[in-house]
């Protein structure tokens, strides 16, 4: 099987005055693939995010996405590419329902918008939002205050409004922080179900997660490519183990 070149980054950089956040870094993902990007603290990851969703511009280096030039593009238009990105600050909108929160971010994406017929747009955008929620598993607390979620259930529903963006290439910060081993489990589990259907690329910390639902991994170090392999050649990685994994173990 050939396999296609989603996303890819060559020479990515971003200096901050003096400090390189990201430097000079190049990788390719796959489509269908599941990459974790892993590495110590201030190793670049979220930088490295920023730049791909446009949030940030590159001081140097290129990034393409579906074969297109998307350097230095804004976020709302490299979000129209097929780009959506899940935040570690939450996005949801805590006084309105579970369902409002989905059916809003449908709303402002589905493929299907028609400009000339508001509702069956907005029939549209609820009838995503509820199919969202049950991937999610949250079809039981689509009419609650989305304040009144448990800090598990309120990534899930982060998940969702990203999903509802219909994405291609989906980055997912740290989906597992602040949750409990059991929440923890439980949204491995869907990340790999996403994944069936499109391409993630995940910063996460916790190392269990990331050797057990990675194709492959990329660690940063010091904002540059320290290690790219599969889960398997990065835990055989000698280098990888002294300078980030022995650390953790
Ligand atoms: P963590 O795991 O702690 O979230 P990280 O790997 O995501 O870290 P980044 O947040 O990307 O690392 O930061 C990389 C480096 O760039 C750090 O030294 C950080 O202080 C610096 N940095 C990031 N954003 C800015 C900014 N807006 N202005 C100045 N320096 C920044």
């Amino acid at each position: 099987m050939t396999s296609t070149a989603l996303l890819r980054t060559e020479q990515l950089t971003r200096s901050y005055g003096s400090l390189l956040a990201v430097d000079r870094v190049s990788l390719t993902v796959n489509e269908g693939e599941l990459r974790s990007i892993i590495g110590p603290n201030g190793a670049g990851k979220t930088t490295l995010f920023r730049l791909i969703s446009g949030e940030v511009a590159p001081t140097g280096g290129r990034i393409w996405f579906r074969g297109h030039d998307v350097t230095g593009l804004a976020q709302h238009t490299v979000s129209r590419l097929g780009i959506a990105k899940s935040y570690q600050i939450t996005n949801v909108f805590p006084h309105l329902s579970v369902l409002e929160n989905v059916r809003v971010a449908a709303q402002g994406y589905g493929r299907s918008f028609n400009f000339w017929s508001r509702t069956d747009a907005l029939t549209d955008a609820r009838a995503r939002a509820a199919a969202l929620l049950e991937t999610m598993g949250l079809t039981g607390k689509a009419a609650l205050l989305a304040a009144h979620l448990s800090h598990g259930e309120k990534r899930h529903l982060e998940l969702a409004i990203a999903l509802a963006a219909e994405p291609v290439l989906l980055l997912l910060d740290e989906p597992t922080a602040g949750m409990s081993p059991e929440e923890t489990d439980e949204t491995m589990v869907l990340i790999r179900e996403l994944a069936a259907g499109r391409t993630i690329v995940l910063v996460e910390h916790k190392m269990k997660v990331v050797m057990k639902i990675s194709d492959r991994i990329t660690v940063l170090h010091q904002g540059q490519v320290l290690a790219d392999g599969t889960p398997e050649e990065i835990r055989a990685n000698d280098v990888v183990q002294r300078t980030y994994l022995g650390a953790k173990q």
